[in-house]
């Protein structure tokens, strides 16, 4: 997927579930965390090409992250671990995401798992991720009143 429909699909479904504009902020940036440690494809485009959806895209490394923080084994704080926690969220979103579009790493880093519903950068990525905006939307106006 994209850069801008994950920046777009996580920061509207965090934002729709939280309502909070840091949480979304913090989730935004984990949106694109997986494929920015990756590296850019540069001249060695075969090297980052194997590499790519590798170790950065396991989502178990974003779960254990996350599951060490409620022990309270990281340095502790209010925004570092909402930080922590939103950064961490986003990056499994952008997870799944890639698993719209493509294979991701699921239970083992080697074990790839995903549906391929349409070609990165195609017209169908784009009327996805404008479909789950307007789902979370009518979802967001169904539930979320207050
Ligand atoms: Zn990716």
């Amino acid at each position: 997927m994209k850069w801008v429909n994950h920046e777009i699909v996580t920061g509207v479904i965090v934002y729709g579930s939280t309502g909070d504009l840091l949480s979304t902020a913090f989730a935004m940036a984990g949106a694109i965390f997986p494929d920015k440690i990756e590296g850019r494809p540069g001249a060695s485009y075969w090297s980052w090409r194997a590499r790519h959806r590798g170790w950065s895209h396991w989502p178990i490394i974003y779960i254990a992250i996350l599951a060490i923080m409620q022990l309270g084994l990281l340095p502790q704080g209010e925004d570092l671990e909402r930080g922590g926690t939103f950064i961490c969220i986003g990056a499994l979103f952008h997870i799944l995401e890639d698993a719209f579009c493509g294979k991701v790493p699921f239970l083992l880093p080697w074990q790839k798992v995903g549906i391929r519903l349409f070609k990165v950068g195609s017209v169908t990525e784009y009327l996805f991720s404008m479909a789950v905006v307007i789902f979370t939307y009518i979802i967001h106006a169904q539930f979320m009143i207050k």
